[in-house]
């Protein structure tokens, strides 16, 4: 036993018992979608975008998914709860099914529906406080009308081979541009970019992933004044901006203090930037949905 629990298909079970079939077109062809979320002492942070963008996926690339958004808001939250979580990391993985050799999803009739939640390491405090380092790699992102990169789907090569490249380049992550030169995103993370006080970041129809964080940062930033702006812009345009930072589930808000060797601004986190991390940590213990009745919360360890 390890003690953790995992929603497979239709039941919990033991996360050494939680295996799927070699023939799953998950497994075989990348054929799925998924999410990871986060929760913050509780609070499953905006599971409604979450689960919008989920469904979306799907119907985007013509998956069923067996339940309604309610009954999977349900097994999500007690996944939590089944595994005693305050602060974790989800991931809802929804896979074609399993199938035969062959690519045709017709051959799969069951979609399989995965829910893992663990406990989360949160980044170190330093790589907040540091900033990261980018370069711009030369893969491409995918274009929109050959896989969307709006599809959070279970392929993830086109992010995983950027990756390398930023590894490669000794740098903690990858600046994506498009097949036109124009900036999209990171491997797992969106951009933005501040120059004399106005906020851009590329529309998600040049290649992005329409991030939660990047809306909620977009809101956050205008309800504090902010002017923000959703334009094209350039590799050359990031190199001179005053401030870069990546959104995402996982990273929250985080500096870019060099881009292909250039600093931004001084090198160190810039004041816009660190402003938004600080609001966006104000709301992410509410902003969503409630595990725990507020009575029982205190019991748990
Ligand atoms: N872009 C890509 C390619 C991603 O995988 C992610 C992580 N989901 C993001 C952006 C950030 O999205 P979110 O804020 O929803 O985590």
């Amino acid at each position: 036993m390890s003690n953790q629990w995992i929603y497979l298909s239709g039941e919990y079970v033991d996360k050494n018992e939680a295996v799927v079939s070699v023939y799953d077109h998950g497994f075989l062809y990348g054929d799925g979608v998924f999410e990871g979320i986060r929760v913050y002492e509780g609070n499953i942070y905006k599971l409604d975008e979450h689960l919008k963008r989920l469904f979306d996926s799907a119907k985007s690339i013509m998956l069923h998914i067996p339940y309604e958004k309610e009954e999977l808001e349900q097994i999500i939250a007690e996944t939590v709860r089944k595994n005693k979580l305050e602060t974790a990391y989800i991931r809802v993985v929804v896979s074609r099914g399993t199938g035969n050799l062959g690519l045709d999803p017709a051959s799969c009739s069951n979609p399989r529906v995965v829910v893992i939640a663990e406990a989360l390491a949160l980044f170190p405090k330093e790589l907040y406080e540091r900033g990261v380092r980018l370069a711009s790699v030369s893969s491409r992102r995918n274009r929109p009308d050959v896989l969307p990169p709006q599809v959070k789907s279970l392929n993830y090569l086109n992010n995983i081979l950027v990756k390398m490249e930023a590894n490669q380049a000794g740098v903690d992550e990858a600046l994506m541009l498009n097949d036109q030169g124009y900036v999209t995103e990171g491997s797992a993370d969106n951009i933005f970019i501040v120059k004399n006080g106005t906020i851009y970041t590329p529309p998600v129809y040049l290649g992005a992933l329409e991030g939660i964080t990047r809306n909620a940062i977009i809101d956050l930033a205008e309800e504090h004044g902010y002017k923000v702006k959703q334009e094209p812009f350039t590799r050359h345009d990031v190199y001179v901006a005053d401030e870069v930072f990546l959104t995402g589930t996982a990273a929250e808000v985080i500096a870019v203090v060099e881009v292909d060797q250039r600093k931004v601004g001084d090198g160190s986190p810039g004041a816009v930037t660190n402003h938004l991390l600080s609001e966006f940590r104000k709301v992410t213990t509410t902003d969503g949905h409630q595990v725990y009745p507020s009575k029982e919360k205190a019991q748990v360890s």
